[in-house]
């Protein structure tokens, strides 16, 4: 059995429990504002009271095991917001009616707290996980290693496993998914016991999703389909060009390595956020959850959400004013905002999705419907925003958002008190590699040298191409030491990159300056300081790391 869907259930029991716990609590309050309506008339706080414990017992109880409970608030609550708007005749036969649903309620609720509630986990297929820097290589047996493949990958930061031999191949594949399969047929040609191998593997079992990449003589159009039949998703004829075998390495790291999706939570029922929490968490996704309104426009701030999942009725707020304060500020614009509600009246979800609200979901909904649906949301959002913020040639951040990136992240260091490193990294005597071998190889460079910034830096860091040739990284929560070492590795990697332009080979260096500082806000100061000591690193000869060291504030 699989122990985290377990783990959920049982996290998602105590929840339960804990409503059923409350839940004679609630009644006895929704009975007592009832009596107060009755009292003070259907325009008192009394009955606001009442709508209200209502409508969030229709979105709550059915999320926690208590359908029937859920439905019955919910028809009980639309008598009573007729009453409240006027739209029925307020008599005392309406009254009695009322009462007599109310009643119906109460017993619904006694007695499915009797009989006890059954909580089913969703089942999230969970594949094995992938290690994006691992890299299996499979050299055909009758052939020796290509040590330079090896090492040319080695550079660009893969770790590498290299097999000879299908069981072995066959036994890591077991123990862990590395992020793709290279398999090296350069000497020998299609190797037909691996291909027949692989193809076994891809056609026995949806688990078996690893890219694989040929390298192969053959370009006739059988052995390049026997590639296909086999799962290849590249196909390379010597010599091998590495540039190209890592820029196809890159972008399916990109297409596997989605980050988990954040999502925001703003939701004033603690138990039902929590439910919430636990299903996205579950499926992958990290989370953060938002009680009170008023806290929203911060954790927006620090924890740059993908999606926003808005609860609609919450005491002094609602969702409408929170989510309008949100589209105010345009660097939002692009986070989805997804109401969840038990407001069933189609006008008021209209006028949600009118404010700038992106989706309207009903509570209660099932979890696998809401887990499916934020995880789209998100998805989306991500294109987009890829699509929008990032360099054509490079695929890194565009200046702007660049620094965005650093003055948001600037504004993080002083709150959280951690050190914060910025560096500018500029390739030397560029000029003369495009004069040399011509643009589109230099080209070529500056998309190895965003390729082994993306490889080696975490997934947390933000990397951009400032201009032309030069590139900046925001380096969040990192000191001194652990600026030098990052930077340093890469330097000393880019130089060790052989680049090819027809016939010949080259290398090519960077320079680097980085600013580091603990409690600085200003971003632009910051800018100011790598830019000087990149300076400084182009004029004592290039090829090197000049750090500074600055308090600011
Ligand atoms: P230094 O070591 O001082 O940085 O010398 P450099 O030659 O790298 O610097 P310089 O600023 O003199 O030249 C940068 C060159 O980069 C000039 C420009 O044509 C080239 N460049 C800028 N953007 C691109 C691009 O997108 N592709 C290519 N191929 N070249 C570019
Ligand atoms: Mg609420
Ligand atoms: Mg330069």
């Amino acid at each position: 059995m699989n122990t985290s869907v377990d783990q959920l259930r049982e996290q998602l029991k105590a929840l339960a429990d804990h409503y059923a716990q409350e839940l004679p609590d609630k009644l006895a309050e929704i009975e007592q504002a009832f009596q107060g309506a009755l009292r003070n008339g259907w325009q008192s706080d009394d009955a606001d009271q009442l709508r209200r414990k209502l409508h969030s017992m229709a979105g709550a109880a059915g999320t926690f095991g208590f359908e029937a409970v859920g439905k019955s608030a919910r028809e009980v609550e639309q008598q009573v917001l007729a009453a409240m708007e006027n739209a029925v005749k307020i008599d005392t036969r309406f009254e009695q009616q009322l009462n007599g649903k109310l009643s119906g309620l109460i017993s619904i609720g006694e007695q499915a707290l009797q009989s006890g509630i059954e909580i089913v986990a969703p089942e999230v297929n969970r594949l094995k996980p992938v290690d994006a820097n691992r890299l299996f290589i499979y050299i055909s047996a009758n052939q020796t290693a290509v040590p330079s493949l090896q090492l040319q990958l080695l550079h660009y930061g893969y770790k590498l496993s290299v097999f000879s031999r299908i069981d072995e191949l066959a036994r890591a594949f077991d123990s862990a998914l590395p992020l793709a399969l290279v398999v090296d047929c350069s000497l020998s040609g299609v190797d037909e016991e691996v291909t027949h191998w692989l193809q076994q593997q891809v056609a026995g079992s949806g688990d078996f999703r690893t890219p694989m990449l040929f390298i192969a003589p053959e370009t006739d159009f059988k052995s390049r389909m026997q590639a296909v039949n086999a799962g290849s998703v590249a196909y390379f004829t010597p010599p091998l060009d590495v540039t190209e075998l890592f820029e196809r390495l890159v972008s399916i790291n990109q297409l596997q390595e989605e980050m988990p999706y954040d999502v925001l939570i703003v939701d004033d029922d603690v138990d039902l956020a929590q439910h919430y929490s636990l299903l996205l968490t579950h499926a992958g996704m990290r989370t953060q959850v938002v009680n009170r309104p008023e806290e929203v426009l911060d954790k927006l701030a620090d924890f740059r959400p993908d999606v926003v999942l808005m609860d609609l009725y919450m005491p002094e707020y609602t969702g409408f004013e929170v989510a309008s304060l949100i589209r105010q500020d345009k660097s939002y614009v692009g986070v989805p905002i997804v109401f969840l509600s038990s407001e069933t009246r189609s006008d008021r979800q209209l006028y949600a999705l009118g404010i700038g609200g992106d989706e309207f979901l009903t509570k209660p909904i099932a979890d696998d419907y809401l887990v499916a649906s934020v995880r789209y949301r998100a998805r989306r959002a991500r294109e987009l925003d890829v699509v929008m913020s990032s360099d054509s040639l490079t695929g890194l951040l565009k200046h702007t958002r660049i620094k965005e990136e650093l003055h948001k992240e600037a504004r993080r260091s002083v709150r959280q008190n951690e050190a914060l490193a910025f560096a500018m990294i500029d390739v030397d005597y560029f000029k003369k590699v495009n004069d040399t071998y011509g643009h589109q190889i230099g080209d070529r460079v500056l998309k190895s040298l965003s390729h082994l910034l993306r490889q080696r830096l975490r997934v947390s860091d933000a990397i951009g191409r400032y201009g032309g040739e030069e590139f900046a990284v925001v380096l969040p929560n990192t000191d001194r030491e652990g600026a030098v070492a990052v930077l340093e590795s890469l330097r000393e990697s880019f130089a060790e990159i052989v680049h090819e332009a027809d016939d010949k080979s080259f290398k090519v260096t960077v320079s680097i300056g980085v600013v580091i500082c603990q409690g600085c806000s200003n971003s632009e100061l910051l800018i100011e300081q790598a830019d000087r000591a990149l300076y400084r690193a182009k004029q004592n000869g290039r090829n090197q790391l000049v750090v500074e060291e600055v308090s600011q504030d």
